[in-house]
């Protein structure tokens, strides 16, 4: 599904990511996992075209995407929730979840995001793709309510449900557990569970290992912009240089 071939990212001649390589299969659910400041969110950005590779390759389904616009890279499949991904408080759930079906535009998002008119006919598709989204997410019910007043728990599933809208194949989530109580973590893993047994495949980044380890076939594990280690959760949890990464040693 996807392949990241020795990619590198400087900042001021500082790598945030250096020669990360990474291959996931079609179903997959990869974890990827590391310490603040290890590179995942730039990976993240490198992966869905918000930032420019220095070196390498990322292809979706064997297409190169890696010098494609973020809205090319949806077009063929991708489709994200960003660390921190804002909501439009004002208005309702469901036009916040519309706007998700946009993002495969250049124009789109920003137009949806004003509220500027459009075709009826297409308005009434987007209307009942973002009504299928809230019902996979158990949104329903919010639907007409205003998005500002969702505890935080149902904006992540909002959030998912924007990103669903785009009917992607490969869905990235940067850290979409951060912040939430205990409950409403758990209803975001049964939530993801759920969605890679409908055939999604899905990144997941987290700073919280416990929530990884659970949900993902395999984890890839970033420290200081580089890999230092890949396998199955069962592997990571018993890898010396992970557990030294965490604790900081
Ligand atoms: P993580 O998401 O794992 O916490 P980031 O990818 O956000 O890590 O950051 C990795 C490193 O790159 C950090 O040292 C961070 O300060 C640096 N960095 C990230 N984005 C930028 C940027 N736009 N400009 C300068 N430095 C950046
Ligand atoms: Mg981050």
């Amino acid at each position: 599904m996807l392949s990241v071939q020795e990619v590198s990212r400087s900042f001021g001649g500082v790598y945030a990511v250096r020669d990360v390589s990474l291959d996931i299969a079609d179903g997959e659910v990869r974890g990827v996992i590391g310490p603040n400041g290890a590179g995942k969110s730039t990976l993240f950005h490198l992966i869905t075209g918000h930032l420019a590779t220095d070196r390498g390759a990322i292809s979706l389904r064997s297409a190169n995407v890696d010098r494609l616009p973020p809205h090319r890279r949806a077009a063929l499949g991708m489709s994200i929730v960003f660390q921190g991904a804002r909501v439009f408080r004002g208005m309702t759930v469901r036009e916040n979840v519309m706007v998700g079906a946009h993002s495969r535009t250049r124009a789109g998002f920003v137009s949806a995001a004003l509220r500027l008119p459009r075709h009826r006919r297409d308005e009434r598709e987007i209307a009942r793709r973002a009504d299928e989204a809230l019902a996979r997410v158990g949104l329903t019910a919010w639907a007409d309510r205003q998005a500002g007043l969702l505890p935080l728990g149902q904006q992540r599933s909002m959030q998912v449900a924007r990103a669903l809208c785009a009917e992607p194949r490969l869905l990235l989530l940067d850290e979409p557990a951060s912040g939430l109580r205990a409950g409403e973590r758990e209803a975001l893993a049964v939530l993801i569970e759920e969605l890679r047994a409908a055939g999604l495949t899905i990144m997941l980044i987290e700073h919280d290992v416990a929530f990884v380890t659970r949900l993902a076939d395999r984890i890839t594990v970033l420290d200081l912009g580089r890999v230092i280690a890949e396998g199955t959760p069962g592997e990571i949890r018993a890898d010396p240089l992970v557990v030294s990464a965490y604790l900081g040693e």
